[in-house]
């Protein structure tokens, strides 16, 4: 199609009109960050102005950024419990936002060991949608011929609860493809997937899966992109080919559905695409046959250009596998979003992992940045020292921040717990490598474990080694993502008062369940309703093992007296070190429990 030469975009010649609009966007709204900040911030102080949150500042009416600064406090998701609790038990008044709270989004990171609920507005689905749509066109300048074909998506809806007061409470990602935005979005030939909607919204993950899969192998060749949200996902479904592609070729032979996919929307789906075709069906088992998976992406998927999943944060640690399953075909990290607010996108989408940038969309928030010392535990915030934040235009390129918002549905400089580092600017807008989140010891899927919960749970499991008279005298951690699913792996120096009575295999795995028992939900509901995390494994190392630890690291130029075992490692030496000294292992044998329902 003819792009009208007006609309062509700074970042590149654009594929269509409706891209052209869509860079056209990026534009003007990164070339006025400063001013799209300030009417931002003045639209959300303007409706909320009557709400209980912001009458409690005294803001009198004032919509600019100094006094906002000045008399509203910067705080933390805690701060805030008392207030979301009161609209979880159906408080409808307007406590945060004038406008009324439409769900609870709950966010993987927790509180008190429960999911974080974040309240959200329905004008908000609107707002993400319009991120998602500038996704494709910025794509679309690095790869053509996108709609030439269609993507691969894994894309999953997860359980769903409500609150006392009748809220629902669920990820943000099933609420967005449960809306009518999603389920019945126009037709756009550069953004068509496999995966019928029927697959995508079924709730059992393995039924979602299966015919997610089983799409994605009758249109092998149409496949030009695969992903997942995370790349742990995409690493779930490679692992689910291999453990089920006998049954998915027997059902591409026969063109007869697997009898364990039972919701009726899905058979009936099914059954106008599925026929018999046993040339594929013998393909798949000839390509799963072989002993080496090496490039199984590119060998079943030839056109495939790039995977498109997150491999920033957390999600770095399974580069490595992706590239083996893959080939080494290119990785693309397209945005950067929470359940608080979904912040910005990935302009340069084709570069290498190491270099993604994420460029923030002023439209999407009011933004600040709390500096933040790489080497620092945090910067205290106290009535004495109060904290100097920086505006959105105003970041260090080099320097790195905390990132603290203010949205529309009312959250009030809101501490989001992401550190990010300023790489650069396209115009007047900031761009952020993703640094880390604050306080995560252990993650493998969307699980965020911390130091303190990983300490809590390593107690209640040791109490199981009293009558043993054995005690856990060090331990440090490592996210195993060998394994698919990945597993955390704890790593026990135990004192064993009397050898005789020395804790045996059960009882060390019981510790291995106590432990898992302690950790929050989010963990709990990867390893029961996602499959996301296998059993944690403790390692029990022989004495003395963390004493050369310390010697080691201190041979590297730690101080002693400073010296702190690490609660987590994965630097290699130390992870040889650990593993070559471990007298035994084992792993939990059942699974925690987990309900939707929240504890409190
Ligand atoms: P949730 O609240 O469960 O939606 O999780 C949101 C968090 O996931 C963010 O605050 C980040 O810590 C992390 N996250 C989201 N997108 C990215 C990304 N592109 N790269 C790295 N981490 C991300």
């Amino acid at each position: 199609m003819a792009v009208d030469s007006a609309l062509s975009s700074p970042l590149g010649p654009p594929a269509c009109e409706n891209d052209a609009k869509a860079l056209q966007f990026i534009e003007e709204m990164t070339r006025n960050a400063e001013s799209v900040q300030q009417r931002v911030l003045a639209e959300i102080l303007t409706r909320n102005s009557q709400t209980e949150y912001l009458t409690r500042f005294k803001l009198n009416g004032a919509t600019d950024r100094e006094t906002f600064k000045s008399k509203v406090p910067v705080i933390t998701y805690e701060d805030l419990q008392p207030e979301i609790q009161r609209i979880a038990n159906g408080d409808r008044s307007p406590i945060l936002s004038a406008h009324p709270i439409s769900e609870f989004l709950t966010s993987s990171g927790t509180s008190a060991g429960e999911r974080k609920l974040m309240p959200t507005i329905k004008e908000e689905l609107d707002r993400r949608q319009l991120l998602y749509s500038l996704l494709m066109p910025v794509m679309n300048l690095c790869v053509p011929g996108l709609d030439k074909g269609k993507g691969l998506y894994f894309l999953f809806v997860k359980s769903e609860t409500r609150t006392p007061g009748g809220l629902l409470a669920r990820p943000v990602l099933t609420s967005y493809y449960k809306s009518d935005h999603f389920k019945t979005r126009p037709y756009d030939p550069y953004n068509v997937y496999t995966s019928p909607n029927e697959a995508i919204l079924c709730p059992d993950s393995f039924q979602s899966m299966y015919t997610q899969m089983i799409c994605g192998l009758l249109e092998r060749h149409q496949v030009l992109r695969l992903g997942a949200v995370f790349a742990s996902g995409l690493l779930r479904a490679i692992r689910f080919l291999q453990l089920n592609w006998r049954q998915l070729a027997q059902d591409i032979e026969t063109g007869s559905l697997n009898p364990d996919i039972t919701d009726p929307s899905l058979r009936e789906c099914f059954a106008k695409i599925l026929k018999p075709n046993p040339e594929l069906a013998e393909f798949v088992r000839h390509e799963c046959l072989k002993d080496s998976w090496e490039g199984i992406v590119t060998r079943i998927w030839p056109n495939t250009k790039y995977l498109d999943v997150i491999v920033t944060g957390a999600m770095a640690q399974y580069i490595p596998t992706l590239d083996y399953y893959s080939g080494g075909l290119p990785l693309a990290c397209t945005m950067y979003a929470s359940s608080e607010c979904y912040f910005g996108l990935n302009l340069n989408p084709m570069c290498k992992p190491s270099e993604v940038s994420y460029t923030i969309m002023p439209n999407m928030a009011y933004f600040e940045f709390l500096p933040h010392e790489p080497d620092s535990t945090g910067v205290t915030l106290t009535p004495d020292s109060p904290p100097k934040l920086v505006d959105l235009v105003d970041v260090e390129v080099g320097k790195e921040y905390e990132l603290v918002i203010t949205t529309y549905a009312g959250l009030c400089r809101y501490r989001v717990g992401d550190i990010l580092r300023v790489t650069g600017f396209h115009n007047s807008a900031p761009q952020f490598h993703f640094v880390r989140r604050k306080n995560v010891l252990l993650s493998i899927d969307s699980d965020k474990t911390d130091e303190a919960e990983l300490q809590t749970a390593v107690e209640n499991a040791s109490r199981l080694l009293r009558e043993f008279d054995t005690s856990v005298v060090e331990y440090t951690s490592y996210a195993d993502t060998k394994t698919i699913p990945g597993h955390y792996v704890v790593y026990w120096e135990l004192l064993v008062k009397d050898s005789a009575n020395s804790p045996k295999n059960e009882v060390l795995q019981q510790c291995c369940l106590a432990m898992e028992e302690s950790l929050n939900s989010v963990y709990r509901q990867g390893r029961v309703a996602d499959n996301s995390i296998g059993p944690l494994e403790i390692r029990v190392v022989k004495n003395g093992t963390f004493e050369e630890l310390m010697d080691y690291a201190i041979s590297r130029g730690a101080s002693i007296n400073q010296y702190k075992v690490p609660r987590c490692v994965s630097f290699s030496p130390i992870m040889e070190l650990l593993d070559s000294r471990v007298v035994s292992s084992h792993f939990s044998p059942a699974l925690p429990h987990w309900t939707p329902d929240r504890r409190r």
